[in-house]
């Protein structure tokens, strides 16, 4: 079969990927804990499902606008005010099905053969692939664990050439959980002022957040950069919401109206009993969001200190988000039944096999001397699932 080059250009999603095989493994009857999700444990919480009950009871089941209800523009509005002081109109605003969908007609509208995108690595799986599937070209910038896997302005300046058009940051980010404090994001957003570049800063885990100092991002800190800059949020992760599928990006109207254009011929609105759901969980009580982050706050505490007492594991405190991102490079060289393990994709394949432990490989997110573990699990399983990862890593030549 001739399939379309731009398949070959592409990986499926490794992370989604991982997921499914260790819940074919449970579908097996096999006893895997599963350190592979890319979504909160919590159930989504009853006044957002009520939300979503009524709307098919009102009949609130028909096409909406393209790009969401002037309802929930409004709600993203307030939000945005109010946690992240930007002001938008709702031409500024487009809700599309999960921020994935937001970048993906995002780099639809932006990007095309010859543009390189800036995009710092460790990255979430899905940015280099969306650039290449609309013809862009992904520009990495390697960080450095010492660093806290966080771009120096230096470097940034040094990447940028006549060809780039945008920058994609991502803090709190997915793998390493690494958060930018402002005067971070002030250093970053002095470099791109000179510059003519587009700026995405996807903050979905926003929420997700163990700092003393407050979320920012690159446009709420530095505020002329706010015209070049497109803000992508969703309320998957915030909200345990995964499945509900609402993201959106905030930015200049003429963008925003592009991605518009692109979404009414690809999936037209996102799910309208969704959207009101969404209105509930963005305008309603959010005491369930501190509740739900000061309970991946526990979790991150224990597992950092599991895995720090791994002999040959190094791993950082993240300040964000609910991934860990272990340094297991110390591992590599070291052998199972005469096969060494040399990379991250073969030592997650190991712990697998003889230690029924689902993680990603570092591999999957520009770096390989490392995994991603979610704690977004039961305390319950992290201490069991670290305990396997110690046990099965101790019996290694
Ligand atoms: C989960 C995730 C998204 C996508 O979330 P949606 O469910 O599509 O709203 C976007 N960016 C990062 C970094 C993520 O981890």
């Amino acid at each position: 079969m001739r399939l379309a080059t731009r398949v070959a250009n592409i990986k499926p999603s490794e992370t989604l990927a991982i997921t499914a095989k260790a819940n074919a493994l449970k579908a097996e009857g096999r006893d895997v804990i599963g350190f592979g999700a890319g979504e909160p444990d919590f159930d989504t919480p009853a006044n957002i499902k009520q939300a979503a009950i009524k709307a098919i009871e009102d009949g609130f089941t028909k096409y909406t606008p393209v790009g969401g209800t002037d309802e929930l523009k409004d709600a993203i509005i307030n939000k945005l005010k109010r946690d992240n002081s930007l002001v938008y109109k709702r031409s500024q605003i487009v809700v599309s099905c999960g921020a994935k969908h937001s970048l993906y007609n995002l780099a639809q509208a932006l990007f095309e053969t010859g543009d390189e995108v800036i995009i710092p690595a460790p990255y979430w799986v899905s940015y280099p692939d969306i650039v290449v599937l609309a013809g862009g070209k992904p520009v990495i910038l390697n960080t450095l664990e010492k660093d806290g896997f966080k771009i120096k302005p230096e470097q940034l300046k040094s990447a940028i050439t006549n060809n780039t058009r945008a920058l994609i940051i991502n803090g709190p980010s997915n793998p390493t959980g690494t958060v930018y404090s402002p005067e971070e994001l002030k250093a970053i957003a002095s470099v791109l002022i000179d510059e003519n570049i587009l700026i995405i800063t996807d903050d979905i885990y926003e929420k997700i957040l163990y700092t003393k100092y407050p979320f920012a991002n690159i446009a709420s800190v530095e505020s002329k950069l706010k015209d070049r800059t497109i803000v992508v949020n969703g309320v998957s992760k915030a909200y345990a919401m995964t499945g509900w599928r609402i993201g959106y990006a905030a930015g200049p109207e003429e963008i925003i109206s592009a991605v518009s254009k692109i979404q009414s011929q690809n999936t037209s609105n996102p799910t309208s009993i969704s959207q009101k759901a969404s209105v509930e969980a963005l305008n309603g009580d959010q005491s369930v969001v501190s509740m739900m982050v000061g309970e991946f706050r526990k979790r991150r505490d224990v597992i950092v200190a599991a895995l720090n007492d791994i002999p040959n594991v190094k791993c950082l405190l993240p300040e964000g988000a609910f991934y860990v991102f272990p340094n297991v490079s110390g591992v590599y060289g070291h052998s199972y039944k005469g096969k060494k393990i040399t990379d991250s994709t073969q030592l997650i394949d190991y712990l697998l096999d003889e230690a029924n432990v689902a993680a990603v490989p570092g591999a999957a997110f520009g770096s390989d001397d490392h995994i991603r573990i979610s704690y977004a699990t039961s305390l319950k399983n992290i201490e069991e699932g670290v305990k396997r990862i110690k046990n099965a890593i101790a019996r290694l030549d």
